[in-house]
């Protein structure tokens, strides 16, 4: 009995909903120009992974951020269209190599796009295993600091991450193990 009753005020909770809840906003497409490169580079690897990303659906704009990522923000809620927030000074955009401007954006999209969340695992190395972790866009960028015994230059690690990024079943690479 109580079931039915539970039942019956969902039901009446859920019909009792405005419209304006319901009904997806329209889509919109707003980039700066700086940053559609890299989004433009993140639908290339779309197509050829035989995916789709609702990219007609996108705001980017650059200011100051709130959220976990110090560099960057993705505000994503149902029916709404996917925000991205980007830090432009220092270190995050103005000074920021092209590695690190493309990881911080693909990372930002793996959030909006591919509704990916935060990873925070780690290769025995001490490398993270995804771009979708929350400190350190910069698991495939050229050398700037040498940090720890790890390698300096990681460009060549761009493939694997890409990989994970849309597969995240994607096995452990060799410099990994
Ligand atoms: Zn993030």
């Amino acid at each position: 009995m109580a079931r039915t009753i539970t039942f019956l005020l969902l039901t009446l909770l859920l019909s009792c909903q405005p419209k304006s809840q319901t009904e997806p906003a329209p889509k919109q497409y707003s980039v700066p120009a700086e940053v559609e490169p890299y989004v433009q580079a993140f639908l290339e690897q779309v197509r050829q992974r035989n995916i789709s990303v609702p990219s007609d659906n996108l705001i980017i704009t650059f200011g100051q951020t709130t959220g976990q990522d110090v560099c960057g923000q993705c505000d994503r809620s149902a029916g709404k269209t996917p925000r991205i927030t980007l830090k432009a000074d220092g270190d995050c955009w103005k000074t920021a190599f092209g590695q690190e401007r493309e990881a911080l954006v693909f990372h930002e999209l793996g959030h909006c796009w591919l509704n990916r969340d935060h990873l925070k695992t780690q290769f025995p190395i001490g490398a993270y295993v995804s771009l979708m972790n929350p400190d350190d866009v910069s698991v495939y960028a050229t050398c700037r600091y040498p940090i720890g015994g790890d390698v300096c230059d990681k460009r060549p690690r761009r493939g694997y991450y890409l990989d994970e990024l849309f597969d995240p079943k994607t096995p452990t690479p060799a410099w990994g193990k």
